[in-house]
């Protein structure tokens, strides 16, 4: 048997989806033949410009559907407006960078919220979709930080921690169905929330913008390269092909060797 990848047929919902990974993700479901439905909290007319985009692009039906993943209610309108929900890649994530004394609870709330809790709402109303369809992979974004920490970044670490237990909990509940539930991890990918990060970090060692690149951000990336949305793309693709059917409760680091130290 071998292993073609055509998701032709198939629907992905994929959270936080009109920026960097989760659009690279979008794209790269989209060139396998996934319909797409992107998602943010905003509403505005380049938010459904990229469903159309991508739809010109590569004839799959792309919706944009707009939903806050801060709040759990939207989180499932999400899923039920979708009507269909084949792959969910739970992907809307926020950073804040700051010490534990000093760390504001309501980024703290917030970060559990978009970056963990949505990933809950989601799956509750994605999972039985995908049972009376026959077939159904969920793919979290974690993040190397889903497996080791830094400082600074508390309620990042711990959601991304716990998003890497909730994919270990999916697989569990659907080891014996055609369902796979698997977190990717990347390391430091070149997106707007990481460059949020750089004139902060500049300040904070009073470095230029290469010197934090090179000796903060990809410090723990031994490769020092920055991984890409295409490669998350390409990653998620591969997750959902019938290679990986048994693949399910683990992780995946995209993270140019930062595990292995
Ligand atoms: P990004 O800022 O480009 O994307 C975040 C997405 O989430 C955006 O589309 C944004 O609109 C959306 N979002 C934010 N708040 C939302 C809300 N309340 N409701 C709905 N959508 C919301 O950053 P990114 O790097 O593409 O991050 C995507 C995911 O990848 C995140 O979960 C992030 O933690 C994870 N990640 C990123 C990196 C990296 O280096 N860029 C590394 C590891 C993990």
């Amino acid at each position: 048997m071998s292993f073609e990848i055509s998701l032709s047929g198939k629907t992905a919902v994929i959270t936080g989806s009109n920026s960097g990974i989760g659009l690279g993700i979008a794209r790269e479901l989209a060139r396998a033949g996934a319909d797409i439905v992107l998602n943010s909290f905003t509403d505005s007319e380049e938010d459904h410009a990229l469903a159309k985009e991508i739809a010109d692009e590569t004839g799959v039906t792309a919706r944009y559907i707009p939903a806050d993943m801060s709040k759990g209610d939207q989180c499932r309108d999400l899923i039920t407006k979708a009507g269909v929900c084949d792959i969910l890649v739970n992907n809307a994530g926020i950073q804040h960078v700051a010490g534990i004394p000093e760390f504001p609870t309501e980024k703290w709330d917030a970060i559990l919220a978009i970056n963990l809790s949505s990933a809950f709402h989601t799956t509750a109303v994605a999972l039985p979709m995908m049972r009376k369809a026959g077939w159904g992979r969920v793919l979290n974004i974690a993040s190397a930080h889903g497996l080791t920490a830094s400082p600074y970044k508390s309620a990042y670490i711990a959601a991304k921690h716990g998003i890497v237990g909730l994919t270990k909990t999916t697989a569990l509940e659907t080891a014996k169905e055609p369902i796979t539930a698997n977190a990717i991890c990347p390391g430091y990918v070149l997106t707007p929330i990481v460059e949020k990060q750089i004139p902060d970090t500049m300040k904070e060692y009073d470095m230029s913008r290469e010197e934090v690149i090179e000796k903060v951000m990809l410090t723990r990336q031994p490769s020092k390269e920055f991984a890409t949305v295409e490669q998350m793309g390409g990653t998620a693709t591969f997750l959902c092909s019938e290679a990986a059917a048994q693949i399910t409760g683990t992780t995946i680091s995209v993270d140019g060797g930062w595990t292995a130290l």
